[in-house]
């Protein structure tokens, strides 16, 4: 077997120089976590960058919708609690929820746009339901109003997976990320925009980033003070480091991304299903998933690609549904057929053009077979 030439995602790595300028700085002032410069720098710099307020950094993704959930869900329930979400999305959305003690409750996804269905939630919705928790998949939008509609008529938390939708902006200039009592973001470093590990939770009240600040350092307020349950869940100086030297370069970053997006799309969009975007989301290129007719041609493709040591990924699957981590309340019928024919193409910010040219040729090869 070749090796992998070209692999999935790459993490973009700023330039040493730059990087290193912000670790001299921590090196200086021998604070190297809890709340420090780079943190808060960090925080101000990707409110002004997202045009959000109320963020909060935080350790990973995964921690960041566990605290979400925690600061928005507290309130004593009488028995089992479950949140309505979706199985066409990475493992993490609902393990966070069963870690909370949140039983995932699916619903099936729309066959094009590949989030949520608002019409099938209502009728996931019983007592124990504490949260709505739907995915932006792939950065895409999904349907703000209706989701927002449910959340309030039903008196429930609205927490958005924001983890593919950094720098989304929806309904001309405003973010993704406002909407919602919370969006959850990922900074991993196979992520559009990373920190190594680390994450954000965007809230829309002050009064839940108060809180949550409390929740992310053990709960403690004071010296003498610990106010309630926390977990540790701070980033750390080093990771806010990686985390400035990225936004330098965010445009750099961006710019390559969308050559590569775009010579995907002018090569493929007219033999491949592609997710039909938001009309009022913008792209951010974090991904480029395709959707092939059946099971086998997608096989195909991706077996080709992989004999010139270029690595797709089949995301997202296996549907979730399928695991022992929750209880689906409708048929997934759509969730299932696509986490059998879904492939994510290569995506990062220097995609070598022969691989570009490869991965065009054979996914279409595939899709014609
Ligand atoms: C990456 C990801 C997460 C988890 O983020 P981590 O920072 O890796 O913990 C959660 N949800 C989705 C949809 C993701 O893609």
């Amino acid at each position: 077997m070749k090796p992998v030439l070209v692999p999935n995602a790459r993490p973009y790595l700023p330039d040493r120089t730059v990087f290193e300028r912000y670790v001299d700085g921590i090196y200086e002032r021998r604070w190297l976590t809890n709340n420090g410069t780079l943190v808060q720098d960090l925080t101000r710099r990707l409110e002004q960058f997202l045009g959000v307020s109320n963020l909060l950094l935080v350790a990973n993704g995964t921690l960041a919708l566990q605290v979400a959930l925690r600061t928005l869900c507290a309130r004593p329930t009488v028995g089992s609690r479950n949140a309505v979400t979706t199985p066409f999305t990475f493992v993490a959305t609902s393990s966070a929820l069963a870690w909370e003690g949140v039983t995932p409750r699916f619903v099936d996804i729309d066959e094009s746009t590949w989030c949520v269905r608002p019409d099938m939630i209502e009728n996931a919705i019983d007592e124990s339901t504490v949260a709505l928790v739907p995915v932006h998949v792939f950065g895409n939008a999904c349907d703000v109003a209706q989701l927002e509609t449910i959340a309030r008529r039903r008196g429930l938390s609205l927490i958005y997976d924001a983890a593919h939708a950094f720098a989304v902006e929806f309904g001309g200039g405003r973010s993704l990320l406002g909407f919602g009592d919370a969006a959850a973001l990922s900074f991993h470093a196979t992520k559009l925009f990373h920190t190594v590990e680390g994450g954000a939770i965007v809230f829309r009240r002050s009064e839940d980033l108060d809180r949550a600040r409390k929740i992310i350092n053990f709960g403690i307020t004071g010296p003498s003070s610990i106010e309630e349950l926390g977990i540790n869940a701070k980033m750390s100086e080093f990771h806010a480091a990686m985390g400035h030297a990225l936004l330098d370069e965010y445009a750099l970053n961006r710019d390559g991304r969308r050559r590569v997006w775009e010579a995907y799309e002018r090569g493929l969009s007219s033999d491949i299903r592609m997710q039909a975007w938001h009309p009022q989301a913008s792209q951010n290129y974090a991904y480029f998933p395709v959707q092939f007719a059946n099971a086998s041609q997608r096989h195909t493709a991706q077996q080709a690609m992989r004999s010139h040591g270029i690595e797709a990924r089949r995301y997202f699957y296996p549907s979730l549904d399928t695991l022992p981590l929750g209880e689906s309340v409708s048929e997934t019928e759509t969730s299932r057929r696509l986490a059998d024919t879904v492939l994510c193409l290569p995506l990062f910010h220097d995609v070598p053009g022969w691989a570009i040219e490869t991965v065009i040729r054979e996914v279409r090869r595939a899709a014609a077979s």
